[in-house]
């Protein structure tokens, strides 16, 4: 793209309806928020417990911020690492019951950091085709062979395993898919990676604080392997910000020394990482917010069910499907006139055809306001 083309070529954005623009949020993240001076009910968070702007974490970070300072001044290998990030990781390695975790400073880091630091030329990875782009970018990044298999098509992957002679082999799955809610199905997947000597590398960023009564999907179905590799993010149910990878010692310390995304960049704010304790303790004792979560997405299924907007998600991320990227911008700005704030999501974000209102879930929604939701977007949708 060159500098001459660039007006024109956000003018075609805005004429295909893909062009994308941000909203200022003049409010902290919640369930109400304000934009532009106006008050919206949001379904657009990935805040699922409610937790971003709880007054216990905030706490945390302001007494972090006293004992700490603000900035970690450093990375990890040269004096950025303190006291803090080092408990915290042992805080979430316990909390997912792995033996070590590394903390990074997004998720997008930690998929980059794990991808090229396990695989590379001539090795191969085996990537789910709605995994979310980090995902992608990690798999094009190490340079491995890419092959994409089939949304959760067991038999799709294991033709491609089969098929591989690459000496190190790497499944790569969202747990929860991030457009769609659906899930990925771990068990068959970690006995596919056993059988085909794999790793099997999760990004629970979805399930984490939500699944498995807040310790993730991986815990929620019991699974425990040295090749299963475990991330999670801290910005989505956690409240915070930052990733972690968990899995076995060996692993951890191979990547302290191999990740360029770990080894490159400077220490998140210490005050940040003494957090993480106060977000786990809260997402543990966080049951009650996860059974009213669990009546909201009740709810939403059993109203969408039979519908031609139904997805087929049990979590928090529930899709409207409604085709082309016209009806999903009309109907999101429908929405908003009406003070609901619901993103239309298009691609290449999700397939052509597949353009949707994607609605998210928050412990903090009454059953009321989804149903008040559900209404608008049911009548709308139809006209
Ligand atoms: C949000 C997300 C990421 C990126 O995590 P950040 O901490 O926001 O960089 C990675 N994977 C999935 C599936 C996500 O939804």
């Amino acid at each position: 793209m060159r500098l001459q083309d660039l007006s024109a070529a956000l003018l075609e954005l805005d004429a295909s309806h893909r062009r994308r623009y941000r909203a200022t949020l003049e409010s902290p993240q919640g369930v109400d928020i304000v934009i532009d001076g106006e008050e919206y009910l949001s379904f657009a968070s990935n805040d699922y417990l409610g937790l971003a702007d709880h007054p216990s974490l905030v706490r945390a970070l302001q007494q972090g911020a006293d004992r700490w300072g603000a900035g970690s001044g450093a990375s990890h290998l040269l004096t950025g690492h303190t006291l803090a990030h080092q408990q915290a990781e042992e805080e979430l390695a316990g909390f997912v019951g792995r033996e070590a975790a590394l903390l990074f400073g997004s998720g997008y880091a930690a998929n980059l950091a794990v991808l090229t630091s396990l695989v590379g030329r001539g090795d191969a990875v085996f990537a789910d085709k709605l995994n979310h782009a980090s995902l992608n970018d990690g798999c094009l990044l190490s340079r491995a062979d890419f092959q994409r298999f089939r949304h959760n098509d067991l038999d799709h992957l294991e033709q491609l395993l089969a098929a591989s002679d690459a000496p190190t082999k790497l499944i790569a799955v969202d747990a929860v898919y991030s457009m769609d809610g659906d899930q990925a199905p771990l068990p068959a997947l970690l006995a596919l990676a056993e059988r085909y000597d794999a790793w099997l590398y999760v990004d629970d960023a979805h399930g984490f604080g939500v699944l498995g009564d807040g310790r993730g999907s991986v815990a929620a179905h019991d699974l425990s392997s040295e090749r299963l590799i475990y991330m999670a993010t801290l910005g989505k149910a956690a409240g915070l910000a930052g990733a972690f990878v968990a899995g076995g010692r060996p692993l951890i310390d191979w990547l302290v020394n191999k990740a360029r995304t770990y080894i490159f960049t400077t220490a998140q704010p210490p005050a940040l990482a003494a957090a993480v304790g106060v977000s786990l303790r809260l997402i543990a004792e966080a049951g009650e917010r996860r059974e009213r979560l669990g009546q909201l997405i009740a709810r939403c299924r059993q109203r969408l069910d039979g519908t031609p907007y139904a997805g087929q998600s049990a979590t928090p991320i529930q899709p409207f499907v409604v085709g082309s990227d016209e009806s999903a911008v009309l109907l999101a700005d429908a929405l908003r006139r009406q003070g609901y704030w619901v993103p239309a999501v298009r691609p290449p974000t999700v397939p052509e055809n597949g353009s949707r209102l994607r609605i998210s879930l928050s412990a903090r929604h009454e059953l009321s306001q989804l149903d008040a939701l559900l209404d608008l977007m049911l009548s709308q949708a139809a006209n």
